[in-house]
């Protein structure tokens, strides 16, 4: 393994890997700052990440970290075991991959600072669907390109499950619908609806989060059918009252 370090971070990575971990570099000084006001740290501490362009050496790694090979998905590919981000990254498409690193920061820290390493605590649409929002991966989703996601998400939803009762494995990702992105929506319905003292101070009321969850998929559904519907409206220069008419 490769090293580059800054005093903020520390990249490990398999030779193949120089150009991610190059970029993880310099997203991981701007993230690390990002996230340390998020979560009101105030100490120094190095983040470190692991990156393996061999699958079978990265889950090699992981269950000598765990100590058994159960626990991980058959689709996992990054995970933050001992408070490192650790990756399998195909080298061909390594730059694809470089918001891994802060999205599974994200996952750390909110570990770390606010669930204090009690991982009962842990509500698993919340704090994916945080991850996604504050790594900075789906900041490229504005305007239309969103509005394309969201209907493509809707579409792909076959079954609606209720958000409390994702958990990784089968009930995370199968055919009837994604929870990568059904908690990245219902996150970013948040995001838009709550003030931004809310938003924040929500990270840490898991009873509020809970009560949330059991119907803001519904909700999230509704609120963006009804944006986007007005937009429609707005576009041809018709009241949303005149278009029910029609
Ligand atoms: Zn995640």
């Amino acid at each position: 393994m490769k090293k580059l370090e800054t005093s903020l971070c520390q990249i490990n990575y398999s030779e193949s890997l120089e150009n991610l971990a190059e970029a993880t570099v310099s997203l991981l000084d701007q993230k690390i700052k990002e996230f340390k006001l998020f979560f009101d740290i105030s100490n120094n501490e190095q983040i470190t990440v692991n990156y393996f362009d061999n699958v079978e050496e990265f889950r090699e790694f992981i269950y000598s970290i765990r100590g058994e090979k159960d626990s991980l998905p058959k689709y996992a590919e990054g995970t933050y075991d001992n408070g490192m981000v650790n990756a399998y990254i195909n080298p061909e498409f390594q730059l694809e991959k470089l918001y891994t690193s802060s999205h599974e920061l994200f996952h750390i820290l909110y570990m770390k600072y606010i669930l204090n390493n009690d991982y009962s605590k842990r509500i698993v649409w919340y704090d994916e669907g945080m991850a996604q929002l504050m790594s900075g991966e789906k900041d490229s989703l504005t305007d239309d390109a969103f509005k394309e996601f969201y209907f493509n998400v809707r579409e792909k939803t076959k079954i609606i499950p209720q958000m409390n009762s994702l958990d990784h494995g089968k009930s995370f990702i199968n055919e009837d619908y994604n929870g990568y992105d059904l908690s990245y929506l219902c996150i970013r319905y948040l995001s838009e609806t709550l003030s931004d003292i809310q938003f924040k101070n929500l990270m840490s009321d898991f009873s509020k989060i809970r009560q949330l969850g059991d119907d803001i998929i519904h909700k999230m559904f509704s609120y963006y059918d009804e944006k986007f519907e007005n937009r429609i409206a707005k576009k041809y220069n018709l009241s949303v009252d005149e278009l029910k008419n029609e």
